[in-house]
């Protein structure tokens, strides 16, 4: 089954917004697979967004990443990649629509609260780079009725 990367920003942290959060995932039908509340260092952060290290707003992204506590997930559903990004929204909160994440709950494309992978393969390599730990196996109770 799929996997997909979820991360809630410092912003989305210090706003009370875990909950909320966590809850449109959990409504949705996804199933919780990892979940910790870390503080990263620059290094780590510039590792997590290494393909944007040429951007003009990279260093502004590293700070707002490392200024505060994040929550790391993992997610587990059928298309959860795609449909993960859907339920957050479009990167710029100008531009998410209603409904969502992003749309709901932001307006800076600078703040803009929740992270989420982008297709499988990088969902896989930011699974690994964030839980190198592992993540243990279980199955939610609730399959049979979703799937
Ligand atoms: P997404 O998070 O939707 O996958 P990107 O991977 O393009 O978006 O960018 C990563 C993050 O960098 C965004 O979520 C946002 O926090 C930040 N970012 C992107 N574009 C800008 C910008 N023009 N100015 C400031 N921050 C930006
Ligand atoms: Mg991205």
């Amino acid at each position: 089954m799929e996997q997909t990367f979820i991360m809630i920003k410092p912003d989305g942290v210090q706003r009370n917004l875990v909950g909320e959060i966590i809850g449109r995932f959990e409504k949705k039908g996804f199933t919780l697979k990892g979940l910790k509340l870390v503080t990263v260092d620059r290094a780590f952060a510039e590792r997590h967004y290494a393909d944007l290290c040429a951007k003009p707003f990279f260093n502004g992204l590293v700070e707002y990443i490392v200024s505060g506590p994040v929550v790391a997930m993992v997610w587990e559903g059928k298309n959860v990649v795609a449909t993960g990004r859907k339920i957050i929204g479009a990167t710029n909160p100008a531009e998410s629509a209603p409904g969502t994440i992003r749309g709901d709950h932001a307006i800076d494309i600078g703040r803009n609260v929740i992270h989420g992978s982008d297709a499988v393969e990088s969902a896989t390599k930011e699974i690994a780079l964030w839980f190198p730990e592992g993540i243990a196996e279980w199955k939610s109770s609730l399959h049979h009725w979703i799937y």
